[in-house]
């Protein structure tokens, strides 16, 4: 039974990274008909917030990525120190009590005398009695893992062999004190607990894998296979900055990306299935996922592909959905209808674009008068305008975009065209650019419309 886990310590919102580690996991899971867990590591107390925690949970609700076990390491102090006891029993930890000045000179004497430092093991070597009396004397301590200068290696499931020399790590901290485990240590004994079978994360933890296998060594137990997913990379291949991957899910979702697009771009960050499909829904995500196809070459975040897979999910949505997507992105008060969510529908990338699409049916801007004149000359503009009026005003109930079309096409000469109908636009829209007028009538209605041009025709002293 395939088990894995997307383990992230609420200390920020969750964001394009976290969000691809999460969906990588929770995919492959589905894929194997594994468990996926969500385990909150939230053992620093000082950077964890329960506000982080939470937007967390609400992401990856929203992007769909449920999970089927959940826990909170702060909730299992207990076990930490239960295992950071017994590895001090069996003599593979042990507590250290150099102090800060103390390691430093260690390191400034090894650098001088040429060598990597490391620590030396001091403590490694104190009585039972000494570590007594400096227990009972309160002197501050750390735990550390005693490191076999050994060669460790893994088959990462993604860059394949890694070997790395234990020798030069030394003896690890694993706790700052028995109620207060590491990173390092609360994973391992977690991993182990919950018995997970693979780890699937970012790149950045390579280093830490060793340390967990020699842990993972000194608990007695065998290593889960890892797998080490690509950095995500700025469009000029540098490492990932504030701009892009560091973006909370939750600032996406703001400007109106829709969770299926999201999910969709982040999916290709470092992935992409045997035929090369770009618009996959989580459900064809299982079905194409493959682990093996995972690259190991950083993946490039491209926002224009965002955008252009956002578009295409806005797209593929129908009116009434698409109304009801938009309607938290503009005032409350804008009753919009079909005509002008279909004027704007392929314009729009993101539903936050919305409002300022819609802008134009809600209100008309005071503009110059002159603005009506085709290529700035006045043909009998008024003239025009109040013949557009009376075909309006002739429309039937239906005032639809084919309807109106048809209508005001069977009054405009072939050769004015601009002169009907540049007037006509900016009489609706009272600016240079917007939706075409017909767009413009059929979103309006015949009221609205007729008031505009009226207000046009006043405009021009007529
Ligand atoms: N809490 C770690 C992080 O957020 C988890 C790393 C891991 O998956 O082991 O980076």
């Amino acid at each position: 039974m395939i088990r894995v886990r997307m383990a992230p310590s609420p200390t920020g919102y969750f964001h394009i990274g976290s969000s691809r580690t999460a969906l990588f996991n929770w995919l492959f899971a589905r894929k194997n008909k594994g468990v996926f867990i969500l385990r909150i590591e939230d053992t620093d107390k000082e950077r964890s917030k329960k506000e982080y925690e939470d937007d967390i949970l609400k992401s990856m609700k929203t992007l769909g990525l449920e999970w089927d076990e959940f826990y909170r390491q702060s909730e299992r102090s207990g076990i930490y120190r239960e295992y950071l006891e017994k590895l001090i029993a069996e003599d593979k930890a042990y507590y250290c009590f150099c102090t800060r000045e103390d390691l430093e000179a260690e390191r400034e004497s090894q650098t001088a005398a040429g060598v990597a430092p490391k620590y030396s093991g001091k403590c490694c070597v104190l009585t039972e009695k000494e570590i007594k009396t400096n227990l009972e004397a309160g002197k501050p301590y750390v735990i550390r893992l005693k490191i076999p200068a050994e060669k460790v290696s893994f088959d990462d499931m993604i860059r394949g062999p890694i070997e790395f020399d234990l020798g030069l790590v030394g003896d690890i901290v694993i706790a700052k004190n028995l109620d207060e485990p590491l990173y390092n240590f609360s994973v391992v004994v977690d991993d182990i607990l919950m018995d997970i079978t693979h780890v699937i994360r970012g790149e950045d933890h390579i280093p830490n894998t060793p340390k967990q296998i020699a842990l993972y060594r000194a608990l007695g137990r065998p290593e889960p296979t890892f797998g080490h997913l690509p950095l995500i990379l700025s469009p000029d291949r540098s490492k990932m900055s504030k701009r892009y991957g560091d973006v909370s899910i939750k600032e996406y979702l703001s400007k109106g990306y829709l969770p299926e697009a999201i999910v969709n771009f982040v999916a290709l960050l470092g992935w992409h299935p045997k035929n090369d499909k770009e618009i996959m829904v989580l459900d064809e995500l299982v079905d194409e996922f493959d682990i093996d196809r995972v690259q190991k070459a950083g993946a490039v975040f491209d926002i224009e592909k965002l955008n252009w897979i956002n578009r295409q999910y806005l797209n593929a949505l129908d009116e009434e959905n698409l109304t009801e997507k938009i309607r938290g992105f503009i005032p409350a008060d804008w009753k919009t209808n079909a005509a002008m969510i279909e004027a704007i529908k392929p314009r729009l990338e993101r539903l936050g674009d919305a409002a300022e699409l819609l802008h134009v049916y809600f209100e008309l801007p005071d503009y110059d008068g002159t603005l009506l004149f085709w290529k700035g000359e006045d043909r009998d503009t008024a003239g025009i305008l109040k013949k557009l009026a009376n075909e309006i005003e002739t429309a039937g109930d239906r005032f639809d975009l084919e309807e109106i079309t048809a209508k005001i096409m069977s009054l405009v000469p072939q050769d004015k065209k601009g002169d009907y109908l540049w007037p006509l636009r900016v009489s609706l829209s009272g600016s240079k650019t917007s939706p075409t007028p017909f767009e413009l009538l059929a979103g309006l209605g015949k009221e609205e419309s007729l008031r505009r041009i009226k207000i046009a025709i006043e405009k021009l002293g007529k």
